[in-house]
C-alpha cells in the first residue's frame, strides 16, 4: 500500500474513499452502497468498515494496516465487525439461502445493542441487503430508526429498488464508482485473467463478475451453449436439454438462468449487428452473428428478446428448469427463415 491509498479499496474507488474519509465525522449511522453488480460495492463497504474500525487511524482517517482493530478485521475475526448475507450454515456446510431470515436480523441487532468490545466503534454489513425477507426488513427498520451509540450499519444492494422505501429513506445513499475500461482491465490482468477483454465484454464492464466467470467450468458450459446458438439449423433441442439435467438438481434453476443470460447476449448481439453494429458481449463471433442477422426477422428477435426477459424475471422459479430451457431453444430455432 502506498500513501494517500485507502487499504482494501479498489483502485477506482480510492479518490471516493478518499473523499467519504475526510468526512468520517459526519457519517450517519446508516448507510446504502448502491451500483451495478461486480464492481466491488461490497469491498467498499468493507474498506470503510475497516477505517471505521482501525485504532490508530492516519491522519487522513484511513485505516493503519496494522494495529490490532485491522488485523482482526482482516483476518475477519474482528467482533465489533458483522457482516450478514443469505448464507446459511447446515451440518458445517455452507449453504446460499434464498432469504436472510428475520432471526439472523435479530441476533445483529442483539449484538449491535451490547457495548463495543475494542471500545470503538461497531459496523454490521448487509450483502446483499435486498435478501431480507420482510420480517427481517421491518425489524432492521426499528433500529435504523434508533442506532445504538457508534454503530454503523452498511447495506449493500444492486437492487436498492427492491428494498422497502422506509429502509432506503433512512439510509445515506453512496453510489459505488464504476471503474473505466481501463481501470478494469488493468485490475483483471493484475488477477492473472488471460483474456481480459472478452471475460470484460461478458461481464458488461464489472471486473469482479468478469473475475467470477473465468471459472473454467463455468466457461466451458457457455461455450457449448454460444456453439449451438451460433448454428440454429443444427440445434439439438433435447440435448440441450439434457444439459439442464446433467447439473445436481440444486443447480438446474441457476444453469437455466446462465443460459438465459447467455441467450440473451447472444440476442442482443445479433440485434445491435443486424444495425449495422459491434457486438458488445461476443465480440469474438461477430462473422456468425453477421451471417445469422441476415436470417431473422427483426420483429420476431424483438419479441423474442421481450421473452427472454419475462423469462430470466421468473428464472427462480420455474417447475421444470429443462422443460424452460427446451422451449427457448425450440422458439430460437424458429426465428431463422
Ligand atoms: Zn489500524
Amino acid at each position: 500500500m502506498s500513501a494517500g491509498e485507502t487499504p482494501g479499496a479498489l483502485p477506482w474507488q480510492q479518490s471516493m474513499s478518499m473523499e467519504l474519509l475526510q468526512r468520517r465525522a459526519q457519517w450517519p449511522h446508516a448507510m446504502l452502497v448502491t451500483g451495478p453488480a461486480g464492481i466491488g460495492k461490497r469491498v467498499l463497504a468493507q474498506s470503510l468498515a475497516r477505517a471505521l474500525l482501525c485504532e490508530t487511524p492516519a491522519a487522513d482517517h484511513s485505516a493503519c494496516g496494522h494495529c490490532p482493530g485491522c488485523g482482526y478485521a482482516a483476518a475477519g475475526q474482528h467482533p465489533d465487525l458483522r457482516i450478514v448475507e443469505p448464507i446459511e450454515l447446515d451440518d458445517d456446510e455452507v449453504k446460499v439461502v434464498e432469504w436472510i431470515a428475520v432471526d439472523r436480523i435479530r441476533a445483529l441487532i442483539r449484538w449491535a445493542e451490547v457495548t463495543s468490545h475494542r471500545g470503538g466503534a461497531k459496523v454490521a454489513l448487509i450483502v446483499p441487503a435486498e435478501r431480507m425477507n420482510e420480517a427481517a426488513a421491518n425489524a432492521l427498520l426499528k433500529t435504523l430508526e434508533e442506532p445504538p451509540a457508534a454503530t454503523y450499519f452498511m447495506l449493500v444492494s444492486h437492487l436498492p429498488g427492491r428494498l422497502p422505501a422506509t429502509i432506503v429513506s433512512r439510509c445515506q445513499r453512496i453510489v459505488a464508482p464504476r471503474p473505466t475500461h481501463a481501470q478494469a482491465r488493468a485490475w483483471l490482468i493484475g488477477q492473472a485473467i488471460a483474456e481480459p477483454d472478452a471475460a470484460l465484454a461478458q461481464a458488461h464492464n464489472a471486473p469482479l463478475r468478469a473475475l467470477a466467470l473465468a471459472d473454467s467450468e463455468y466457461q466451458a458450459e457457455r461455450s457449448v451453449w454460444i456453439r449451438a446458438f451460433a448454428a440454429p439449423a443444427k440445434l439439438e433441442v433435447a440435448g440441450m436439454g439434457a444439459r439442464i439435467d446433467a447439473a445436481p438438481r440444486e443447480q438446474r434453476k441457476e444453469r437455466l438462468a446462465g443460459v438465459i443470460d447467455w441467450l440473451l447476449g447472444w440476442c442482443t448481439d445479433l440485434a445491435r449487428v443486424h444495425a449495422g453494429g459491434k457486438p458488445a458481449e461476443n465480440i469474438g463471433a461477430e462473422g456468425t452473428l453477421q451471417a445469422l442477422a441476415r436470417s431473422v426477422a427483426p420483429l420476431a428477435l424483438f419479441r423474442y428478446h421481450r421473452r427472454l426477459l419475462n423469462q430470466r424475471a421468473l428464472a427462480a422459479h420455474p417447475l421444470s428448469p429443462r422443460l424452460v430451457a427446451e422451449a427457448l431453444m425450440i422458439e430460437y430455432r424458429a426465428l431463422f427463415g
